[in-house]
């Protein structure tokens, strides 16, 4: 769809652009955290414990065997042109087996480049169950693509125009379909690298490829890839390429359960390079598509890996959306995130989307960590509904209007990632939603219904109580509203559909925070090691004379702070800074002072609060805890707020005051 792509290439493309360069180490950063909370993670429970993680219970199958392709590159013109191929799932079976989009359609490369009216000779032994056909494709722009049937025996084909051969050959059942042997005479090896192979043979396939782009084949990820910037940014480095989508899409895949569940299918998901510039990176039916432009960047294994690769995992993401269940109205750039999310924060935690971007605030200033800001603001202190939370990239919007910042969306939902895999070890907390949502006839479900299910999801992903978190951030809440997305809907959600899903939570215990809606990457390892706060009276802030006056505070003063909260002279909430806010490091935390600012509290990840800093001359600083109506103190109450309009969002207000 059009539009679709054109909103989803707009998203990507600023994404990229903002993501910040790695920031050197110092104390208490998020590099060490992620460190610690591996080896936490291994040792810590029982399910992770075991040799091999949960997440990989069942092998990858493997099909067509390209192990020995390019073995001895002297004699690639004989084992190019005598090989066996194996059948892979029909792409349609897979997509509603699955409930995702479509993975490659281009299984099986030759490695072979024909020129238009080059004759073919393709002699076929073997007896497949289904039909077979050679593909000739050309991947440039306008682009051009012919299918030719085989038929066992032999076969004489035209090339109506230039392109690569692939032999498309789909069954049911791949584990039992017969093998098929092609030996094929014309036109001229191009290559074919594979994850089998080292750095020799990708320079000598990148010296001696003569078309515009070189197939690739990973373990779990298929490419068509601009050979001239092959050349330029990835000139030796071809192993090392594919290795880093393989383990991005290990991640991605892992994710999804298909591995602990047993469903993998052996098909490759395909990255390719595309001509045409009027694009930049989207989905399409054939995988992710990404501009020839963008593909130095792409192919720049230490750049890719140091950006966390996020573009990558994005358009890939948008192939793995588990829908209905995880793609409903107004999520489709959120929950392509959380894949994203959790390869940036895998390879490089240090520079995490969602936590470390700079971007402006609610209030104004640019800051590191900007999402994450607005995300707090807007639900814990302004109290907005979830999916129409403000954030950087409302443009013009209004709450309630349309829909949210999609990267503010994604919070929650990252949240609840750190709390249970990250500082609970729980691997399966996200691979058990999905299975859900893949076991579940959601055909026929209301979005309202498919959002609410969510939150019962997590809720026995977790075998936990997340409905405090859920009042709190605004997922559980009565709406009735307009959602904006590819395809906009009405969004119900009643009054006994929220006592249901407070109910349905209630069968669970508590989680150990009642602050959970502050965890980050940058604290995630002071919730895991539940670290109290090392009371600082003696460290005085000074606020700064900006406009919108701040003070820093340091990470050894009041130490282990996962959040500090701002209060007017009547204890109202005016304004939260998460810990790490706006420094390179966590060695700091800036502190922003809106106008009224009266007292700031340091949040410890148990719900403690102790003032740190205040304007009035009856308070004061000591190493106490103080008595605190912040977000998730005792008083939530188990009943879903209105969400109408700033008259009921001023009511919860007041019940949220100090
Ligand atoms: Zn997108």
């Amino acid at each position: 769809m059009k539009h679709k792509l054109f909103a989803t290439f707009l998203l990507c493309a600023f994404g990229l652009a903002l993501i910040p360069p790695v920031q050197a180490d110092s104390p208490g950063k998020s590099a060490q955290t992620a460190r610690k909370v591996k080896k936490a993670t291994a040792g810590k429970d029982k399910a992770t414990s075991a040799p091999t993680s949960q997440l990989a219970l069942h092998p990858v199958p493997v099909y067509t065997d390209y192990s020995g392709l390019n073995a001895n590159m002297r004699k690639i013109n004989a084992t190019y042109r005598n090989r066996e191929f194996r059948a892979y799932k029909p792409i349609n079976e897979l997509s509603r087996q699955l409930k995702i989009a479509s993975y490659s359609s281009f299984e099986n490369p030759t490695g072979i480049a024909f020129e238009t009216g080059d004759t073919i000779s393709i002699m076929m032994e073997g007896s497949p169950r289904t039909k077979v056909e050679f593909i000739i494709r050309d991947f440039r722009d306008p682009g051009a693509e012919t299918r030719h049937p085989l038929t066992s025996g032999q076969n004489t084909i035209t090339a109506a125009h230039f392109g690569h051969g692939y032999v498309n050959y789909r069954d049911s059942d791949p584990d039992t379909a017969p093998p098929i042997r092609l030996k094929i005479t014309g036109g001229r090896i191009n290559g074919l690298f594979t994850h089998h192979d080292d750095a020799a043979v990708w320079k000598k396939l990148l010296a001696n490829a003569k078309s515009d782009w070189l197939d690739i084949m990973g373990t779990r990820t298929q490419w068509v890839l601009d050979t001239a910037a092959l050349r330029k940014s990835c000139p030796e480095k071809g192993p090392e390429l594919v290795k880093l989508y393989d383990e991005q899409m290990t991640l991605e895949q892992q994710l999804l359960g298909w591995e602990w569940e047993g469903i993998h299918p052996g098909n490759h998901i395909m990255g390719r390079s595309n001509w045409n510039t009027g694009t930049y990176m989207h989905a399409d039916g054939l995988g992710g598509s990404y501009v020839i432009t963008a593909t130095d960047g792409i192919v720049n294994v230490d750049e890719a890996r140091r950006t966390g690769a996020w573009g990558t995992s994005h358009e890939f993401g948008h192939v793995n959306q588990t829908r209905p269940g995880m793609m409903w109205a107004g999520t489709t750039e959120t929950t392509v995130n959380i894949f994203s999310q959790v390869v940036n924060y895998t390879f490089n935690p240090e520079e995490v989307r969602l936590e470390h971007e700079n971007c402006p605030t609610l209030d104004g200033p640019w800051v590191r960590g900007g999402r994450f800001d607005a995300y707090v603001n807007s639900a814990l202190v302004n109290r907005e509904l979830w999916q129409f939370q403000r954030g950087p990239d409302d443009g013009n919007r209004q709450p309630g209007e349309r829909c949210g910042d999609c990267f503010v969306i994604l919070c929650p939902m990252w949240q609840l990632y750190l709390y249970n895999t990250v500082a609970r070890g729980n691997e399966l907390f996200y691979p058990r939603i999905f299975k859900n949502v893949r076991d579940t006839d959601e055909s026929q479900w209301k979005t309202g219904e498919i959002r609410m299910k969510y939150l019962d999801r997590c809720c026995d992903a977790a075998q936990l109580n997340f409905s405090s978190f859920f009042l709190e951030t605004g997922m559980l809440a009565v709406m009735n509203r307009y959602v904006n997305d590819y395809g906009s809907r009405w969004v119900t959600i009643t009054e006994d559909m929220c006592a249901a899903s407070l109910e349905h939570a209630s069968q669970y215990p508590e989680p150990d925070t009642p602050v959970l809606f502050y965890i980050t990457a940058n604290n995630v390892g002071i919730y895991r090691d539940k670290l109290a706060i090392t009371p600082s009276p003696d460290f005085t802030p000074t606020p700064s004379k900006e406009a919108l006056p701040r003070f820093t505070v340091p990470a050894d003063k009041w130490a282990n702070a996962v959040a500090f909260e701002v209060y007017n002279a009547e204890g109202r909430l005016i304004r939260i800074c998460l810990r790490g806010l706006n420094q390179k490091d966590n060695s700091s935390t800036d502190v922003f002072l809106p106008a009224g600012a009266a007292d700031v509290m340091a949040v410890s990840w148990d719900g403690k609060r102790y003032l740190i800093y205040t304007t009035s001359k009856d308070k004061k600083v000591d190493a106490q805890p103080d008595a605190c109506q912040g977000p998730g103190t005792s008083t939530v109450k188990k009943k879903a707020p209105e969400s109408k309009k700033s008259s009921s969002k001023k009511k919860k207000k007041k019940s949220s005051r100090k």
